[in-house]
């Protein structure tokens, strides 16, 4: 509007070839420039999303896969044996008496003893199976493709494992854990049921003494 005036309303429309090619640079330039910035935003903004969804998937203290999408992985698996029929099972673990090493040596060494078990666990499972940190010292995995008496057998292996991990900052403290084995079955409509059943081990698990393993119905 204040060219308009300036110019008094003067209204001419032909622009010289000399004008036209002068522009040409800027024009180019102007072009490369925002495709350029608008490239860069784009990888930006996916590579954060990729970060995003790792922080999503990872849980911060042990490496482990974090409880949402530990949980999408254990509902596909039990619509697979639904489906299929394939074995599955999921092992509940817990470390025993957990809060004693809380409440006499600190949260830091109580975190040294959760990512310690999680390594002894991350030990004993292959790429295909799912460790997820369920909660604070308890710890859930899938084993897709192994029936009870193996999950069993896998069970065992790491709770023995667990009761040889020392922390460096306290080698004193003795660690054991208790398991909950439980087989994927058509009668869990849902994971919550399968969940329950490993709960139901675990459960047995500590009534019994604790630093063992159980299979729950
Ligand atoms: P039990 O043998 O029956 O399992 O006894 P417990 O003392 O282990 O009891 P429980 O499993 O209920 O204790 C879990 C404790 O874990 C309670 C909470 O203070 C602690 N906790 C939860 N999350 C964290 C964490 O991220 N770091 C640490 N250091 N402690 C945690
Ligand atoms: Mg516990």
């Amino acid at each position: 509007a204040i060219s308009a005036v300036l110019t008094g309303w003067h209204w001419a429309p032909e622009t010289s070839m000399r004008v036209i090619i002068a522009c040409l640079p800027v024009l180019a330039l102007h072009t490369l420039s925002v495709s350029a910035v608008s490239y860069r935003l784009i990888r930006k903004t996916a590579r954060q999303n990729q970060m995003l969804d790792e922080l999503r998937r990872v849980d911060a203290l042990t490496g482990l896969f974090g409880r949402g999408h530990w949980q999408e992985q254990a509902e596909a698996t039990l619509r697979h044996h639904h489906t299929t029929d394939e074995p599955a099972c999921m092992l509940m673990l817990d470390i025993d008496h957990f809060k004693e090493i809380n409440d006499t040596h600190g949260h830091t060494v109580g975190d040294e003893v959760i990512r310690a078990v999680a390594h002894v666990v991350r030990g004993n499972v292959r790429a295909s199976d799912c460790a997820g940190r369920f909660g604070g010292d308890e710890f859930a995995i899938i084993l897709p493709g192994i029936g009870l008496q193996d999950a069993i057998a896998i069970a065992q292996r790491i709770r023995e494992q667990a009761e040889g991990v020392r922390v460096r900052s306290l080698p004193g403290v003795r660690i054991t854990c208790s398991i909950g084995v439980a087989s994927a079955a058509h009668s869990h409509s849902n994971l919550r049921a399968w969940i329950d059943a490993a709960d139901t081990g675990l459960y047995l698990a500590k009534n019994a003494g604790r630093n063992q393993v159980a299979g729950g119905a």
